[in-house]
C-alpha cells in the first residue's frame, strides 16, 4: 500500500440510504495496523442502524460505516508494531478502550464509558476495503479458520461472555431462548462447558440448526411445556419480554438470569419470584478477553462458525446483505469487501 491511494468504503447516510465512497487509505498510526478487511458478518445491530437509523440513545448523524464483526489480512505496520506481522491474518476485536480507565485497569474494558466501538456513531466501522486498528486489538488467526470464522470470532465472543456471566457448569440444564446466530452460539459454549441445553424460539424452522450447536432438546414458544423451575441458567438471546418472563418462571431457586438480547428497553419485574427463588439477574455488555478463548475453540473445531454463513455479499451488496437476514432459513450474512 502506497500514500494516496483510494478504497471503498460503504457508507450509511440514514435510514435504508447506503452508497459506495472513494476515501484515502487510511495510515497506520503508532501501535496501530493497516488492515486489508476480508470479511465482515452482518449484525442485527447493523441491520437495526439501517432501518431505523439509530439504537437507543446512538443516532446516525454524520454518515456512518456499520459492520463490527471483521477479519482481515494485516497490510502495513504503524511505529512501534512488529513489521514481521505484515501478511498476518486476524480477526478485529471492534471495541477500543481508554488504556488507562478505571474499567480498564480493572480488567471490565467493555465497560469502559469512553470505549470506541466499529460501527457505533460517530465511530465507523468496517465495511472498507481498508481500516486501521491498535495491533492489540488485531488478533492473529492461524490458517485453520476460514475469512468468515475469523470475523465471527466476534459473535462467539458476546456467546463466552454470557456463558461467563452465568458461570455455567457442567451438568447444568441450561434454558437459552432465541436460535439466531447469537442463540446457537450460546448453545454451542454451554454445551462445550458441560451443560445440558434447551434451546426455545418462537420459530420452528430456526430451532432445526439448534442440534448442530449443541442444543439436547427444543421446543417452540407454541408447544412450550408448562413451567417447571428445573433450570439452573436462563440465557435470554431475544430482547423480547415474553420470552425473558417466561425463562424465569422456568429457573430453579437460586438460578441465573442472563439478558444477552437487546429489544424492549423496561420488562417488568416479577418481584415475588426473584424473592422467593433468590433469582440472580445480569447482563452482558459485549465482552472482554475473549478472543484467545474463542480463537482457540474454534481453532480446534469445537464450534462451526462457517455452518452459521447463509449468504455471502460484496461491497456494493451491502444493503442486501443487512435485510438477508430476515429470510426464512437465514442466519447469518457477510460481506467480502
Ligand atoms: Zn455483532
Amino acid at each position: 500500500m502506497s500514500a494516496g491511494e483510494s478504497m471503498s468504503v460503504s457508507v450509511l447516510d440514514g435510514p435504508g440510504k447506503l452508497r459506495l465512497e472513494e476515501r484515502p487509505v487510511p495510515t497506520p498510526g503508532p501501535g496501530e495496523v493497516l488492515v486489508r478487511i476480508t470479511s465482515v458478518g452482518v449484525c442485527g445491530s447493523d441491520t437495526h442502524y439501517f432501518q431505523e437509523g439509530r439504537i437507543g440513545s446512538f443516532v446516525v448523524e454524520a454518515p456512518l460505516v456499520l459492520g463490527h464483526e471483521a477479519s482481515g489480512r494485516i497490510e502495513a505496520a504503524g511505529s512501534g508494531v512488529d513489521p514481521a506481522l505484515v501478511g498476518q491474518r486476524v480477526s478485529l476485536e471492534p471495541g477500543i478502550p481508554q488504556p488507562y480507565s478505571k474499567q480498564t485497569l480493572a480488567g471490565h474494558y467493555n465497560l469502559d464509558p469512553d470505549v470506541r466501538f466499529f460501527a457505533t456513531p460517530p465511530v465507523d466501522g468496517a465495511f472498507a476495503e481498508y481500516v486501521v486498528h491498535p495491533a492489540a486489538f488485531a488478533h492473529p488467526v492461524s490458517g485453520q479458520l476460514s475469512d468468515d470464522a475469523a470475523a465471527l470470532l466476534e459473535p462467539l465472543s458476546v456467546a463466552l461472555a454470557a456463558r461467563a456471566a452465568g458461570e455455567v457448569q457442567l451438568g447444568d440444564k441450561v434454558l437459552i431462548a432465541g436460535a439466531g446466530p447469537i442463540g446457537l452460539l450460546v448453545s454451542a459454549v454451554c454445551a462445550l462447558a458441560g451443560a445440558d441445553v434447551t434451546v426455545t424460539d418462537v420459530r420452528a424452522e430456526r430451532l432445526a440448526a439448534a442440534a448442530r450447536y449443541g442444543a439436547a432438546h427444543t421446543f417452540t414458544t407454541a408447544d412450550a411445556p408448562e413451567p417447571v423451575p428445573e433450570y439452573q441458567v436462563f440465557i435470554d438471546a431475544t430482547g423480547a419480554e415474553r420470552a425473558v418472563l417466561s425463562g424465569m418462571q422456568r429457573l430453579a431457586p437460586r438460578g441465573r438470569c442472563v439478558l444477552v438480547g437487546m429489544g424492549a428497553d423496561t420488562i417488568a419485574l416479577p418481584v415475588p419470584l426473584v424473592q422467593g427463588r433468590e433469582l440472580r439477574i445480569t447482563g452482558t455488555f459485549r465482552y472482554a478477553n475473549t478472543w484467545p478463548l474463542a480463537i482457540s475453540i474454534a481453532e480446534k473445531g469445537l464450534v462451526d462458525l462457517d455452518g452459521l454463513v447463509t449468504s455471502q455479499h460484496g461491497l456494493d451488496d451491502v444493503g442486501a446483505a443487512l435485510v438477508a437476514g430476515a429470510r426464512e432459513g437465514a442466519l447469518k450474512a457477510v460481506v467480502h469487501p
